[in-house]
């Protein structure tokens, strides 16, 4: 989990989103708007810029396909552009869009909240190609934060918070998203055609506002509760397996688990997780009785895992993100796509750390990525069946950029991989690198290399022509003035 994700955020009332529903529309809009950073994606670190190079550096930057899933990713650094400047405004808009829509009322705010506005509104103004997260990464507002009063700097992260929950329309960030030409899977991807349809019904609407209207919401939230009734009954069947004495506790755990289901509240959290942890200690071992509750025990934990959550169920997943706003929801979706390097062997496994160095990286997917966590390979490909193969693929994709000199810096990484990967797989990762020709590589590179130069001196020379207009003329002069001194 990153930082991001950690940072609880503000709470507001939903009285801001007046007059923004279209006519045809039946959404009643009464709801708790919470703002948070996407949180389940791994903390992911951005790829280095390829500025000034004909050659990619960092193979997170290439087309490839996931190595778990096969999916096609998305070159983190698009992702990450996509949601800076596709899907975030620039701060100099939000901050004026936070005062009609969020029904934030400067002068009614406490003076540290005045100051913090009118210096982060003066920023924004100087830097209008910048979003909210950008302005608070830049050096002044860093030291503003650093040299004022703490609520003040607090009020900043207020309103950053705010910036992000301004957002556009449905119909706009659906479009933008196809544009992205996204290979999702299933559970996204049902997401996604939800989002298309609700796109044509409420084209001006944002996708927060549909999916947290009363009537809506109460639809996804009916089909995800049958849904997990229908879990928790076939657990029902089982638990007579078991000896009396767990019979009675795991009995217990399955009444406890329907009221957290259906008596709570829907904006309470971890519903699914605290069913998990009920059983898991209704059946810890005491010892077992007969010699069968240890496997009927296990069956039932294998049958609680599938119950839905938003990684794989498309319902669940609009539940959770609906009401923390449509960016959220968005950068959600899109970074489950997004072209991520996986630790080999896992950054912090406990007493067993992988290093953070290419020769222990594969790439995969955003959601692969998050759902490894630290699980040796042998049993993450119980899961996934598919991997050993589709790990071939990706290192065949990743020996033809090589071989045609594309990527540089990786012609011994294909190698180096071989032996991580066999050993976390327990042997059920053996990769071929015989695709790999250097030789042919060097020679890509080389022509590459010679293009890109012979392309620099034609542009220097273009630039050298433009020259003679009025830009000459200015040069010169300044020359002349340099030689007078
Ligand atoms: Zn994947």
């Amino acid at each position: 989990m990153n930082i991001n994700a950690i940072q609880s955020v503000l709470i507001y009332r939903q009285s801001a989103f007046q007059n923004i529903l279209p006519a045809k529309s039946v959404l009643k809009h009464n709801f708790v708007l919470q703002s948070q950073p996407s949180c389940d994606t791994v903390s992911f670190k951005r790829a280095p810029s390829q500025y000034g190079s004909p050659f990619v550096h960092d193979p997170r930057e290439l087309e490839l396909h996931c190595a778990c899933c096969n999916k096609k990713m998305i070159p983190n650094s698009k992702v990450q552009k996509f949601m800076d400047k596709t899907v975030y405004f620039p701060a100099y808009i939000a901050l004026d869009r936070i005062k009609h829509e969020q029904n934030f009322r400067l002068k009614e705010q406490p003076v540290y909240m005045q100051r913090a506005y009118s210096f982060i509104k003066n920023e924004a103004n100087k830097h209008k190609n910048l979003n909210m997260d950008e302005l608070m990464q830049t050096e002044r507002v860093i030291n503003y934060r650093h040299n004022n009063p703490k609520d003040q700097s607090k009020a900043l992260t207020e309103l950053r918070d705010r910036c992000r929950n301004v957002t556009h329309s449905i119909d706009y960030l659906v479009t933008e998203i196809e544009k992205l030409n996204p290979n999702f899977q299933s559970t996204e991807n049902t997401v996604f055609q939800d989002l298309k349809m609700y796109a044509k019904i409420y084209p001006t609407e944002s996708i927060s506002n549909i999916l947290t209207s009363p009537e809506i919401r109460e639809e996804y939230l009916i089909k995800l509760q049958n849904k997990q009734n229908s879990k928790l009954n076939k657990i029902n069947y089982l638990i007579p397996q078991l000896s009396p004495q767990y019979a009675k506790r795991a009995n217990r755990a399955l009444a406890q688990s329907f009221k957290i289901f259906n008596n709570e509240s829907s904006d309470i959290l971890h519903k699914r997780q605290r069913v998990i942890d009920l059983f898991e200690k209704a059946l810890e071992p005491m010892p077992f009785e007969k010699p069968t509750d240890r496997a009927v025990a296990d069956l039932i934990m294998k049958r609680l895992e599938s119950l839905p959550d938003s990684k794989n169920d498309a319902n669940a997943f609009i539940v959770k993100f609906g009401p923390r706003g449509s960016n959220n929801l968005v950068e959600v979706l899109v970074k489950r796509l997004r072209n991520t390097k996986e630790h080999v062997k896992p950054q912090h496994r406990e007493g067993d750390n992988g290093i953070s160095d290419k020769k222990n990286y594969i790439y995969l997917c955003g959601k692969c990525n998050h759902e490894r966590k630290t699980q040796r390979y042998d049993e993450f490909i119980e899961k996934h069946p598919q991997m050993p193969e589709n790990t071939q693929k990706q290192i065949n994709e990743i020996c033809d950029y090589i071989n045609n000199g594309v990527l540089e810096g990786y012609d011994t990484w294909p190698n180096d991989i071989k032996e991580p990967l066999g050993d976390e797989s327990e042997g059920l990762i053996i990769i071929d690198t015989g695709r790999l020709n250097l030789e042919q590589a060097k020679q890509n590179r080389a022509l590459k290399l010679q293009q890109y130069v012979e392309n620099k001196k034609h542009t220097a020379q273009e630039q050298d022509t433009l020259m003679t207009g009025p830009y000459r003329r200015h040069g010169k002069r300044k020359n002349a003035v340099n030689v007078a001194k």
